[in-house]
């Protein structure tokens, strides 16, 4: 999946400078369905790196769904933040009325940076937006927690296939990243009694998720070369670059992160070391099938059924994978692909 050799079907820079407001959104494909995806609000270092990230998830957004087998396409929007920002209330209304504008065929929602309120602002201007107030969503962190369910499932369907056995217990993972989604998913481990090494770069979610789970804590430089079973990216994204990867200590790679890989390329590196790696659009799905669920008219239990169908897709990429003799990564854009009709 390379960004630029990629067609889009809109890409829309918002400017009001009278109200310090800056965004994009970024409708990749709708062929399966109206464009869902978050919107972020990030500090970038340039313009051009907002509109790259705003691509690039948007096109992730768009395989997620197909590979889901959701009626979606994938879209995302980003708010640049910075110093000159107008309130936010200002800011996410005036996303509102763009995305109104749009007539369904984007619809936002929360994503890295962006809360309920911030949704509830977008919800005063238009009615295609989800994680309101009172949403599946906003309800106890549920996107979060479905996500990490999804990765937990994903775990094992990737520990049958590289161990032949399912079983987490005694396995090492280690994860990277404590936030809602990696603490979610290490309350599971820990539950199916997984030996946890943990991570973050902020020392307050390291002290909670040793004491709580009986972790042993690394430093996050020395997480990627730690010895383990699974690596579980649970940060940032391009993780698994030309530096990374030669460090890592694992048999497998299965996480929550978005865009895990820093290009397309490092799918062959790490299938040429013989790591097993999760694709990440099919392992992190939880968070939009719970979305996909909601805007279907389904409850929390109907949304954690189709969760769990994520042990089933990831174990077809592996074995399309298998069949085709490539790597799963290139297994998994050409399962996306081919509901997509390319
Ligand atoms: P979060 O912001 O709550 O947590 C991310 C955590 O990573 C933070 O605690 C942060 O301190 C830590 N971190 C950042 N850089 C780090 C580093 N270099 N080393 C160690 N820790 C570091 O975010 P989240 O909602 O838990 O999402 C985690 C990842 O999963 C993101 O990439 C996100 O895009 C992806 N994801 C999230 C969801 C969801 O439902 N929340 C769904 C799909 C994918």
């Amino acid at each position: 999946m390379d960004v630029l050799k990629q067609s889009y079907e809109q890409l829309i820079f918002l400017q009001d400078l009278s109200i310090g407001f800056k965004a994009i959104i970024a409708i990749h494909n709708t062929k399966l369905g109206p464009a869902l995806g978050g919107c972020r609000m990030w500090q970038y270092a340039s313009d051009e790196s907002a509109i790259l990230d705003a691509l690039r998830l948007a096109q992730g957004m768009t395989y997620k769904s197909a590979v889901s087998g959701l009626p979606y396409g994938g879209g995302k929007a980003v708010i640049i933040s910075h110093a000159d920002q107008g309130p936010r209330e200002v800011l996410f209304r005036a996303l509102g009325q763009k995305i109104h504008d749009l007539q369904g065929t984007y619809i936002t929602g929360m994503d890295l940076g962006t809360t309920v309120t911030d949704m509830d602002w977008v919800r005063l201007e238009t009615s295609f937006v989800t994680d309101t107030t009172g949403s599946l969503g906003a309800v106890s962190e549920l996107t979060a927690k479905m996500t990490a369910y999804g990765v937990f499932l994903g775990i094992k369907a990737s520990l049958k296939r590289a161990y032949g056995s399912e079983t987490v217990k005694n396995k090492i993972i280690a994860v990277q990243g404590l936030g809602k989604v990696g603490y979610q998913l290490c309350r599971y481990l820990k539950q199916a009694d997984a030996t946890l090494v943990v991570t973050d770069i902020n020392p307050k979610l390291l002290k909670k998720a040793v004491d709580d789970f009986g972790a042993s804590p690394r430093r996050p430089h020395d997480i990627i070369s730690a010895p383990c079973d699974v690596f579980s990216p649970c940060a940032l994204g391009g993780i698994l670059n030309d530096t990374t990867i030669g460090q890592l200590n694992c048999s497998i790679i299965a996480g929550a992160a978005n865009n895990q890989l820093a290009e397309s390329r490092h799918g062959e590196m790490i299938h040429g070391l013989g790591i097993l790696y999760a694709p990440d659009y099919v392992i992190n799905a939880g968070g939009i099938i719970v979305t996909s669920v909601e805007l279907g008219g389904g409850d929390a239990v109907a949304a954690q059924k189709e969760v769990e169908k994520i042990s089933d897709t990831l174990t077809y990429v592996f074995s399309e994978a298998d069949a085709q003799g490539i790597s799963t990564a290139a297994a998994a854009d050409g399962v996306a692909e081919k509901l997509l009709g390319n």
